[in-house]
């Protein structure tokens, strides 16, 4: 199956600007854009700002100016309340265009919670079905060794009991998690050619573009290779991961980079 094949799913993808091999998996890299209108209203839900806030606090609590809970004796920085978003008009605005995000994001791909349990499990509505473009949901299995596995697979396959839906395939966690961290590896060992799309980023008149590419650029400079999955960072850089049909799994960062993880050996 060739690349051009798997961009037929509604969601217009841009070429693949580089492409990078290591044997085993090839990366192709390229930007998305998709333009699906989004009701403010409806997307101003309380919850939904509420998590954005946390989302954000990492950012608003590296500001010079800070919101104190004054207590017995003294007096204590807190970063967690909404109070936080008033400081900063540039955060507040990527905390409305995130909100926007977000709510687009559950539309499209059919789920009611960005986030569930991230603790437990990481990946929740973070797997894209490259077939019907809803999301993959996880279950657990024993294999016939015994040993439990998680494997997550699209859930309009049985939507209605009895009757196949999505035929698209599954795929093990492991997988997952070796394809993200390949793929950000591959953006950390490639990190020169990004600059130059992230910087351009930074000017960017969406403000919330221009955050993310500063995020990158300071996730990026001068880290090491991931080893093992550090589920906050995920949830701070990972976007979704699309699967589809022929194995392929395309990891899309927060920044729109795209990254296509080919098994060539099957
Ligand atoms: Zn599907």
């Amino acid at each position: 199956m060739g690349i051009k094949s798997l961009l037929g799913f509604g969601q217009a993808r841009d070429k693949p600007v580089r492409n990078y091999s290591n044997g085993e998996y090839s990366f192709n890299f390229g930007r998305s854009t998709s333009g699906k209108s989004v009701n403010e209203m409806t997307a101003m839900q309380t919850t939904a700002v509420y998590a954005c806030v946390r989302i954000l606090s990492e950012a608003i609590a590296s500001l010079p100016i800070h919101v104190y809970r004054y207590k017995d004796g003294g007096k204590e920085r807190v970063c967690d309340h909404p109070l936080y978003t008033l400081i900063s008009k540039r955060i507040w605005e990527c905390v409305q265009l995130e909100i926007k995000r977000r709510k687009k994001y559950l539309e499209e791909h059919g789920t009611n919670a960005y986030s569930h349990r991230p603790e437990s499990n990481p990946f929740a509505s973070k797997i894209i079905c490259g077939d019907c473009n809803k999301v993959f949901a996880r279950k657990g299995c024993r294999s016939s060794t015994g040993v439990d596995r998680k494997v997550w697979q699209c859930s309009e396959r049985y939507k209605v009991k009895g009757v196949m839906g999505c035929a698209n395939r599954h795929v093990e966690e492991e997988t997952l998690v070796k394809a993200y961290l390949m793929a950000w590896n591959a953006l950390v060992e490639n990190r020169e050619d990004f600059m130059e799309q992230w910087t351009e980023q930074l000017q960017s008149e969406n403000l919330l573009e221009g955050y993310r590419a500063e995020k990158f650029i300071e996730y990026t400079d001068g880290a090491e290779p991931l080893t093992e999955m550090d589920t906050d960072f995920m949830l701070k850089t990972l976007d979704h991961i699309k699967v589809f049909g022929d194995g392929t799994l395309l990891v899309v960062f927060l920044d729109g980079t795209e990254i296509e993880c080919k098994n060539e050996e099957k």
